[in-house]
C-alpha cells in the first residue's frame, strides 16, 4: 500500500490532563482504525488498532494484524497534512 488518505479523523477518548487522545480514523478504502496519541506538547501516535469492519489493507487478513503500525509515520504525517488534529 503506497499511500493511506485519512479522510475522517473523530475526537473518540480524551484525557487531556494526562495528555492521551483517541481517534477514530477512516481510510479511503473505508478502513477504519483506533488511533492512540500523546501529546506532549507534540502530537505522537502510540498505537494503532485496526478494526475488524474490513479486510486489512496491506495484508489482507480479515483479523487482527499489526500492519498499519509500520505505518504510523505515515499515517501521522498524512493526519497533520490534512489538518486533522484538534488544535
Ligand atoms: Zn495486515
Amino acid at each position: 500500500m503506497a499511500q493511506f488518505y485519512v479522510t475522517d479523523l473523530q475526537q473518540s477518548d480524551t484525557n487531556e490532563k494526562a495528555g492521551l487522545y483517541q481517534f477514530l480514523a477512516t481510510f479511503s478504502d473505508k478502513t477504519k482504525a483506533r488511533v492512540f496519541y500523546t501529546k506532549n506538547p507534540d502530537w505522537k501516535i502510540t498505537s494503532i488498532t485496526r478494526l475488524l469492519t474490513v479486510p486489512c489493507p496491506i495484508c489482507r487478513k480479515d483479523y487482527f494484524c499489526n500492519c498499519l503500525e509500520r505505518f504510523s509515520d505515515t499515517i501521522h504525517n498524512e493526519i497533520v497534512d490534512s489538518g486533522l488534529l484538534p488544535e
